[in-house]
């Protein structure tokens, strides 16, 4: 069976009082489904709350990114054992800001994925084009190139993770990618991962995902769930995109 997921990822937002509001609502209001599971991705300060809040709910949380690194002279990151601690199933890698903002490379991006996995998390690792590329045409070689850094990183755990397919021009700008254009991309990439084992690796879509273009996305049929930023920090929103 299809495993469906939709991930909130709340970048660097949120607060205590605002996130007990968030995560309460959460926590009382989805009730989940075998093969359907929603989860949080809050910063790592907030990790003690999110698993206070959500344990014994049938919400998931994890981080948003993790160290390459096992532990060390490391100052300001945080290791994907430490993030484990907090009871997280998830740890993000990857994810377009890091690579834009943090220099993050494929290689790091494996190493990171890797490290989680290591740590008995799931990765999500995230993959996408800028808008340059896709205007010079270079999506399906870009994806490409990312993913293969990650099945080389990963072998025969490749199977172990959830792979997010994010436009980078799709992202915090509320342009979606059409229905078609995202299944276009998922569909060479569940090919590219089916070949390496990993046919049964969700694939998720972010960028600009909310209530209103879920459904139909979803529908799609390569497309396993979401990744979602902005929308995850409104409950309605968010819980009618989980439900979508
Ligand atoms: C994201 O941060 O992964 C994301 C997809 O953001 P947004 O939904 O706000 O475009």
């Amino acid at each position: 069976m299809r495993r469906r997921l939709v991930v909130g990822n709340w970048k660097m937002n949120g607060g205590l009082a605002a996130n007990a509001r968030l995560l309460g609502r959460l926590a009382s209001e989805w009730a989940g489904a075998q093969s359907r599971e929603l989860a949080v991705c809050v910063p790592a300060p907030y990790l003690a709350q999110a698993q206070a809040t959500l344990t014994g709910s049938a919400v998931a949380w994890g981080a948003q990114d993790v160290s390459e690194h096992r532990q060390g002279a490391y100052t300001g990151d945080v290791s994907a054992s430490m993030v484990a601690e907090f009871g997280c199933r998830y740890a993000i890698v990857g994810h377009s800001e890091r690579r834009q903002l943090h220099g993050e490379t494929d290689s790091v991006v494996g190493a990171k994925a890797r490290a989680a996995l290591d740590a008995a998390l799931v990765p999500i690792a995230c993959l996408g084009e800028t808008l340059a590329e896709r205007e010079r045409g270079e999506t399906g070689a870009v994806i490409g190139r990312q993913a293969a850094a990650l099945i080389a990183a990963l072998g025969a755990d490749l199977a172990r993770i959830v792979v997010a397919y994010e436009p980078v021009w799709a992202i915090g700008t509320g342009r979606t990618a059409s229905p078609d254009q995202a299944q276009a991309v998922h569909a060479a990439l569940r090919a590219q991962l089916a070949a390496a084992g990993g046919a049964n690796v969700p694939l998720l879509y972010g960028g600009s995902v909310k209530a209103a273009n879920a459904a139909a996305l979803f529908a799609m049929p390569d497309i396993d769930g979401g990744l979602v930023g902005g929308a995850s920090l409104d409950a309605d929103e968010f819980l009618t995109i989980a439900r979508a």
